[in-house]
């Protein structure tokens, strides 16, 4: 993949005083619906309706070779395996688990700072740990490499409206403390860098604080542009090199900083990662906050605690306004990789023709030619698009953000991308 940095980034507003600053909700639910969707992967179910269950028991696995697990968030009895729209908007097998609410938990092993990298990496294979970052890669997966020089902590979060990782950071200060150093003893690596935008002065400032004595440990202030958490862009920004597929041909691994929380506590606790943190946010919600929540808690429970929408009616997204998904349900639940929930006011925009102005190509992040792909999708060009790399778009949104014509270029690209797939079958 061709890879440019500079004018691809560009600074948009953040909107994220809605929720940088206020509590955290906490909310309880009657039933959890946990969806079996693990990123393009779909679990089996390993329960039966009526089965009693605790936190932790498992309750789906990928049949696959890669082993990951799905457990239950809550202890009670399965009710119903039913299809429904995940997050992912696909519909996949969801286990529905009424919670008896006495949060009986089965007892998982743990990992402290002296455990070996192989022990970290088995540790995070028994909990299932995923990159909650948006990708839901397997972390056992990630770190089983011994090609790690540079651990990055990916602390940027760059969407409008998402405060998530950055309040979980400022709330469990010495889990995100043990979790770095976790992951850097799993990664081999020789140091670690931790990127978070400049914008957050004074968490920065505890950060340094926090890891004064870690000599193989440092925050990097990043600039506030979009879009600055894409792994491309931060491996570029923190080290200078350019990769083709993954970031470890660049000497990298890069983690999520809630993926840290997340290992340092499942540890603490003994116990798998029965919650997360999302938060619920955009221009049509009455009170935004970040909420705390079982996975499986439906999005309208999250949407309710916070008030519910402004005005009727409203859109819902999983995730951010550049790279999240519309829901047409707010039956969707939350998975361990759901950051936030945004809800906005629809907006008609009139679409003019391209006026081959060129600045979606000048702010692709991939170095792509989104008008080409454009173009080429509308005429069913099949032949023309396998030769403009559409696989290799991130889907980050600049290109629709960008357009002065307001053509929905991003998702012209998303079909132009199944039309792609579909030639392969
Ligand atoms: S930004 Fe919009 S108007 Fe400009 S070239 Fe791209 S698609 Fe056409
Ligand atoms: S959505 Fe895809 S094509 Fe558009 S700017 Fe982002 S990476 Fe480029």
């Amino acid at each position: 993949m061709a890879f440019l940095i500079g004018p691809m980034q560009k600074r948009i507003r953040g909107h994220k005083e809605a929720t940088e600053t206020n509590e955290i909700l906490k909310i309880h639910c009657d039933e959890v619906a946990i969806s079996l969707a693990i990123g393009s992967h779909t679990a089996l179910p390993c329960v039966n309706v009526g089965d009693k269950v605790k936190i932790g028991d498992l309750i789906g696995k990928r049949d696959d070779r890669f082993y990951v697990p799905v457990f239950s968030s809550v202890s009670g009895e399965v009710v119903a395996i039913e299809k429904r729209m995940s997050a992912g908007l696909r519909p996949a097998d969801h286990v529905i688990i009424k919670n008896d609410h006495a949060d009986r938990k089965k007892e998982f092993s743990s990992i402290s700072l002296e455990s070996s990298k192989e022990e970290i990496i088995n540790y995070m294979k028994e909990i299932g740990l995923i990159g909650q970052g948006g990708a839901g890669f397997p972390s056992y997966l990630k770190y089983s490499t011994d090609k790690c020089e540079t651990l990055i902590i990916n602390a940027i979060e760059c969407e409008p409206y998402i405060t998530a990782d950055v309040r979980n950071i400022e709330e469990n200060m010495e889990y995100f403390k043990d979790g770095v150093k976790l992951l850097l003893k799993a990664s081999n690596a020789k140091k670690c860098l931790i990127g978070m935008k400049f914008i957050h002065a004074n968490l920065i400032t505890k950060l340094n604080e926090l890891f004064k004595d870690e000599e193989n440990i440092e925050v990097v202030a990043c600039k506030d542009v979009y879009p600055m958490g894409w792994e491309r862009t931060l491996v570029y920004t923190l080290l200078h090199k350019r990769y083709d597929k993954l970031p470890i041909e660049a000497g990298a691994i890069v983690s999520n900083a809630t993926t840290a929380i997340t290992l340092a506590k499942t540890s603490e606790k003994k116990c798998y990662q029965y919650e997360r943190i999302v938060t619920v946010s955009g221009d049509n919600i009455a009170k935004p906050h970040n909420v705390i929540c079982r996975i499986g808690t439906e999005i309208k429970d999250l949407i309710k605690a916070c008030g519910g929408p402004k005005n009727d009616p409203a859109v819902i997204v999983m995730g951010g306004p550049m790279m999240g998904t519309c829901v047409t349900k707010d039956t969707v639940t939350i998975t361990p990789i759901s950051n936030a929930v945004n809800v906005f006011e629809p907006k008609e925009y009139q679409e003019y023709p391209c006026l081959r102005c060129g600045r979606c190509v000048e702010h692709c992040p991939s170095s792509l030619e989104p008008v080409t792909i454009t173009e080429a999708y509308r005429f069913n060009d099949v032949d023309r698009l396998s030769t403009l790399h559409v696989n290799d778009c991130v889907e980050c949104g600049m290109c629709t953000y960008i357009c002065p014509s307001k053509i929905e270029v991003t998702e012209m690209i998303r079909r132009a991308k199944k039309v792609m797939a579909l030639r392969k079958k």
